[in-house]
Formats: C-alpha cells, sequence, structure tokens
C-alpha cells in the first residue's frame, strides 16, 4: 500500500526517470517539486525527508537490538502487519526477521533516539574520564 509520500515518490519517477532525464530518485523528486506538485503535495515530503535522513545519522551511531538474536534493528515506516493493520513505524531484526510494531512516529522515535544518542555520548564522556584514574 502507498502512502502519500509515496504517491509523489512514484509520480517523480514516472515523469523523470522512466523518461531518462535522470537516473537519481533524489533529483527527480526536486524536479518534481520545483515544477510539478501542488502546494498540497510539497508538505509530506518536505517534513518526512528532514526526518528520515536524521533518523538515519542516529541509527549509525545507535544501532538497535533485536530482543531475540541481539540483531541490527533496521526502521520501517508505515509497516503492516499480518492483518492489514498499518503502524506509523516498525522495527525490523535483519537477522532473524523479528518485527516490532509501533505506534510511535518517526519524529517521536527520533525525539526518543535523539535523547539516547545524547545520553550514551554522555556515558561514553564519563567512562573514558574514569579510565584514567587509577584503582
Ligand atoms: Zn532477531
Amino acid at each position: 500500500m502507498l502512502d502519500e509520500r509515496d504517491e509523489i515518490i512514484q509520480r517523480a519517477r514516472e515523469k523523470y526517470i522512466d523518461t531518462g532525464l535522470t537516473r537519481n530518485v533524489t533529483e527527480a523528486l526536486r524536479l518534481y517539486l520545483a515544477n510539478d506538485a501542488s502546494p498540497d503535495e510539497q508538505i509530506p515530503l518536505y517534513i518526512t525527508t528532514p526526518e528520515i535522513r536524521r533518523m538515519r545519522e542516529i541509527l549509525k551511531q545507535i544501532r538497535p537490538r533485536c530482543d531475540d538474536c541481539d540483531g541490527e534493528l533496521q526502521m520501517q515506516t508505515n509497516a503492516l502487519d499480518r492483518d492489514g493493520k498499518k503502524y506509523p513505524t516498525a522495527w525490523i531484526c535483519k537477522k532473524c526477521g523479528m518485527i516490532y510494531y509501533s505506534d510511535k512516529s518517526l519524529s517521536e522515535w527520533l525525539k526518543e533516539l535523539n535523547h539516547e544518542d545524547r545520553e550514551q555520548k554522555l556515558r561514553a564522556a564519563d567512562e573514558s574520564d574514569g579510565a584514567d584514574v587509577p584503582a
């Protein structure tokens, strides 16, 4: 199932990638937004894209783990469960395929992970301070 943003990406693809103007999705989107998008269509993309970019940066630092196998988790947005229920986000284990559905939105996760990222950095700073002190 396509959400609104995916539909826009789809249209950008059809217009600029399928016609051979570019092979780059980001470039196709930029062209679509500049030339074709209605004001309504601008909104979901501009809200979501920087969030996804930020999320990728954070996930490089944090790397949430699977409860089952300790595999690395990957985030998916607009995930559907087996019954077709839609969740704003889900974590998928790259190792065992376990899926953790969540009602939190991408921006709520961003806030939470941002916080965790900061805590981790603080802890790391504490630990490295402690290491220099003889026991
Ligand atoms: Zn797993």
